[in-house]
């Protein structure tokens, strides 16, 4: 018989047996994969974005569906516990742009591999197998079953992860136990994931990739979501950096409802960019339209915004009027890409949706239908925007099933 069990070797399920170790629990976790912290291994680019060095508040701001239910965990352990909680395992981390934390190596490895080493020092048991069933006796688990064996312990913490990623192994497995005990999973959706469009343009420019541009988000004509950063445009539509916290913002998709305006020059006001447009035309008045732009855009964009623009690419610049020459400068500042659709879930980073919060004691993180069952992690249907926020909600959810398991 084990104090506790842990189904799911990854940030949360890691950080849940350190501390329940710590609390002189015995603790057996099940990983199915052969290496604990798959995921946690490719986050951030492989630098792993661990939190965000701001205050519970903030991360609250950053979570768009159910933030209330973080408000007890975020109050007993939140970003600053989480940094003393890695500097104390040896790993040193420092604060980037938008408070972004990361281990001074840059290294993901160096977070999943502390976590490891804690766990080994404090004794806790890990199995590589998948966890099949979890098993109750007059509703309150009594173990779990994995590989045909039965293990018995008097508290389980499903902490499976989501669905996106499948390959890291978060394959849902935390949905299919959790509902098997009556629990209910609302609806799953990708969210921060790569967004496709139905202009055909989006393919012609595949591997451009825009740095310094501004992305404005729009829901029929109000901008829901703006930020300066990096894009790129694939076969399908568009991914990259501003398109992947875009997506988050996107909570009805419905085609013809959102599009993206691209401020391909946002340091310069639509003066300054009219007066950068007259320079160019001057050096060459005699060119083709399409030749006398070659300064102002990239060569896979010039194509595409020449059609766009309406004005034939064959046109001397010298015919070109002063109107068509503003119209073109406004195509600049709000370059038009329609969004059909999200990529699928397994190219998402987070899983949107999750078992329902209603149903889960937010001060315990215990499940309110089988007394002993707990969770943790990305299973939960609460998720964050990029910064930190969710390898955040991860750990503080561990933390707090830990204390009360
Ligand atoms: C590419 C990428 C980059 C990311 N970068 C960041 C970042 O920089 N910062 C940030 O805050 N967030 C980031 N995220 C999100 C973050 O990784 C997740 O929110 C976080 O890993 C969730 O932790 P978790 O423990 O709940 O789930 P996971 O880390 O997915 O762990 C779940 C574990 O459970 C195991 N498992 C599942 N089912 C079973 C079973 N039946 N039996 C046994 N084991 C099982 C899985 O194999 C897996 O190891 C990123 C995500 C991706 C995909």
């Amino acid at each position: 018989m084990t104090d506790t069990i842990i189904i799911g070797g990854g940030a949360a399920g890691c950080f849940a047996a350190v501390h329940a170790a710590r609390y002189g629990k015995s603790v057996l976790l099940f990983e199915k994969n052969e290496r604990l912290g798959r995921k946690l291994r490719i986050t951030g680019k492989g630098r792993c974005n661990v939190t965000n060095n701001s205050p519970a508040e903030e991360h609250m701001r950053n979570i768009p569906v159910n933030p209330r239910f973080m408000y007890s965990s975020f109050a007993g352990f939140d970003a600053e516990c989480t940094m003393r909680f890695f500097e104390e395992l040896g790993v040193p981390l420092k604060t980037e742009r938008g408070n972004r934390v990361f281990p001074v190596s840059d290294k993901a490895d160096d977070i999943a591999d502390a976590l490891g080493r804690e766990m080994k020092a404090l004794g806790v048991e890990v199995i590589n197998r998948r966890v099949t069933r979890i098993l109750t006796e007059n509703g309150a688990v009594c173990g779990v079953s994995a590989g045909g064996t039965e293990y018995c312990s008097q508290s389980v913490l499903i902490a499976c992860g989501g669905r996106s990623y499948p390959a890291t192994g978060s394959t849902g497995d935390g949905y299919t136990l959790a509902r098997a005990l009556g629990h209910t999973v609302t609806e799953l959706k990708p969210s921060l994931v790569p967004l496709t469009s139905p202009d055909k343009y989006c393919a012609e420019m595949m591997g451009l990739s825009l740095r310094n541009v501004t992305l404005n988000l729009m829901d029929g004509n109000k901008c829901i979501y703006s930020e300066l950063g990096e894009m790129l445009f694939t076969h399908f539509g568009v991914s990259g950096p501003l398109v992947l916290s875009a997506s988050s913002h996107i909570r009805d998709m419905q085609p013809d409802r959102y599009r993206l305006l691209i401020d391909l020059k946002p340091a310069l006001s639509h003066e300054q960019l009219d007066a950068r447009i007259q320079r160019d035309f001057s050096e060459n008045l005699n060119r083709d339209f399409q030749n006398g732009i070659r300064k102002l855009l990239p060569a896979k964009l010039i194509p595409v915004a020449v059609k766009l623009s309406g004005i034939a690419p064959e046109r001397k610049i010298n015919g070109i009027t002063k109107e068509e020459r503003r119209k073109f400068g406004e195509l600049i500042k709000a370059f038009p890409v329609r969004i059909s659709g999200f990529r699928p879930i397994d190219e998402a980073i987070i899983t949107s949706g999750g078992i329902s919060t209603k149903e889960i004691d937010p001060g315990t993180m215990e499940s309110k239908i089988v007394s002993g069952l707990y969770f943790a992690g990305e299973v939960i249907d609460v998720d964050a925007y990029t910064g930190g926020f969710n390898l955040q909600i991860a750990f503080s959810t561990a933390y707090t099933a830990a204390l009360n398991m």
